[in-house]
């Protein structure tokens, strides 16, 4: 029988902002049920995120391994056994799923499998294989995701593959073709070549890794063509057609249509919000076109008693701003103040070198009205970055001339994903170009980057001219 069961917060889709909201509301003294369909972690630590990075990590080896002439020490003799790489990358999602299934249960929230569906304002059934159940809920946080987009001359199967089927592949390609080189497509591409696929790029815009500054962007793309890559922009994929053990791929550029085989392609074109199969329209939760769930500064719907979050919602589809915006919500059924403020929002492409950016570009400063002042410093001027044989690349600070306010930072170079948080904070805390410059930072180390800028933006840097 369907007796429906009260719930206090439910919360709908265990990814990196559902499941964040979980932990957070029972931290404040929620009730809350978590109803997940698939597997704890969503897309960022089963198939998105964090396989990417265990995969791109493993390349990384590959390419150490095989040694670096200029240092004396090379080897022709690297193996790669793939099944033990996919083997170890399952390992890695494994423990951390599990983690998060420990911490609900830490928190005495309680996971329900299953599969949610709006019936009205206060109430969901979820269902399963066998049986349906029904929750009335005081408050709803929708934290349901997105899933790749599918184009019709690309249906995904066993060769034209979606990024869960790139992350997942028994063999490394020979051959890749990428139809899309956004964050996405660019990480695993560039994992593969370091594999030794021969990958091939085809984009449709002017440049890849849309809004990354085209200094930065031409980094990664004199990188990766080292790397045996191709990359053709201005690229309209037209169709495809499988061979027996592979693809021929059929595209546009520059007004002549051309075929590449490959073993796999990867399309890679954008992702879609999981809001159409939810019964939103039963509950008249407002969306636009294309399925993104409006909202408030609190993370609040047109229904006040229910909230969305993450990649359902505007902005960029990150793991972090998903996880950002399920504690504001948590927060805000608790009847607290917190709204959302994105400005020390970080976002990285985790290719070669790394990008990172945070707050505003130079370009966006100067859009809004400030009079900028600009400190730039390279990695080859670094000793840290130098003995890492690492010197490609740059950090930028962009700053307003009149104070020295820390306004955005862009930075290529090794580990700038981490590198990228000092910015993040110096624009969240409102600090200075003098706030980092009088910062000490460990020698030798590539957070002096961030110092030296900080004093080339003051007009008195110690290690450049
Ligand atoms: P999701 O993680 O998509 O989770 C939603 C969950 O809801 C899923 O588990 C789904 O099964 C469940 N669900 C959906 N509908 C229902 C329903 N009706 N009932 C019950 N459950 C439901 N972001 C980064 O910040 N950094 C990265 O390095 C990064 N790398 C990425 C690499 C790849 C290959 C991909 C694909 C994405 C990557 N992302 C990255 C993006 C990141 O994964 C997403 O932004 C993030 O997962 C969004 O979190 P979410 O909580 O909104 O949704």
């Amino acid at each position: 029988g369907d007796f429906p069961i009260e719930v206090d917060t439910l919360v709908i889709g265990a990814g990196p902002g559902g499941y964040v909201a979980a932990i957070r509301a029972a931290q404040l003294g929620q009730k809350v049920t978590i109803v997940e369909k698939g597997s704890l972690g969503g897309v960022c630590l089963n198939v998105g995120c964090i396989p990417s990075k265990a995969l791109i990590e493993a390349g990384h080896t590959v390419q150490h391994a095989r040694g670096n002439e200029e240092l004396g020490i090379t080897s022709s003799d690297v193996k790669v056994d793939f099944s033990k790489v996919q083997e170890w990358k399952g390992n890695v999602v494994k423990k951390l799923t599990s983690g998060v299934e420990g911490l609900l249960k830490g928190n005495k929230v309680d996971i329900v499998k299953g599969e949610a569906y709006f019936v009205d304002s206060h109430t969901v059934k979820v269902m399963d294989e066998k049986s349906s159940q029904t929750y009335k809920f005081n408050n709803c946080i929708i934290a349901t995701g997105s899933r790749p987009i599918e184009i019709p001359a690309f249906k995904f199967s066993d060769r034209v593959l979606d990024s869960t089927g790139a992350l997942n592949l028994k063999e490394i390609p020979k051959k890749l073709v990428v139809i899309g080189a956004g964050y996405v497509g660019s990480e695993l591409g560039t994992a593969y070549a370091n594999f030794g696929t021969e990958v091939t790029f085809l984009e449709g815009a002017k440049d890849v890794l849309g809004g990354f500054e085209k200094q930065m962007t031409q980094l990664f793309k004199k990188r990766v063509k080292k790397k045996g890559a191709t990359i053709i922009t201005e690229a309209m994929a037209k169709s495809v057609e499988e061979t027996e053990n592979g693809v021929k791929v059929t595209y546009e550029a520059k007004g002549k249509e051309e075929t590449i085989e490959a073993d796999y392609v990867l399309v890679t074109v954008g992702r879609r919000p999981n809001t159409d199969e939810l019964g939103l329209e039963q509950v008249g939760i407002e969306m636009d076109e294309r399925g993104i769930i409006q909202v408030d500064k609190q993370c609040r719907t047109n229904i006040p008693n229910i909230y969305a979050i993450g990649d359902i919602v505007p902005g960029a589809p990150l793991a972090h701003k998903a996880s950002y915006e399920g504690k504001v919500a948590a927060e805000a059924i608790s009847g607290k103040k917190s709204e959302v403020d994105y400005i020390g929002m970080p976002a990285v492409a985790f290719v070669e070198p790394e990008l990172a950016m945070v707050g505003l570009t130079e370009q966006q400063a100067k859009e809004q009205g400030y009079n900028v002042k600009v400190g730039k410093f390279p990695f080859a001027a670094n000793g840290r970055a130098l003995s890492l044989n690492e010197t490609d690349g740059f950090l930028k600070l962009v700053t307003r001339k009149e104070d020295g306010l820390i306004l955005g930072g862009q930075i290529a170079g090794p580990n700038a994903s981490d590198m990228i948080s000092e910015i993040g904070l110096a624009v969240e805390a409102g600090m200075t170009v003098e706030d980092l410059a009088l910062t000490i930072h460990a020698h030798p180390t590539l957070g002096e980057i961030t110092m030296e800028a900080a004093e080339v933006a003051l007009g008195s840097p110690i290690h450049i001219l």
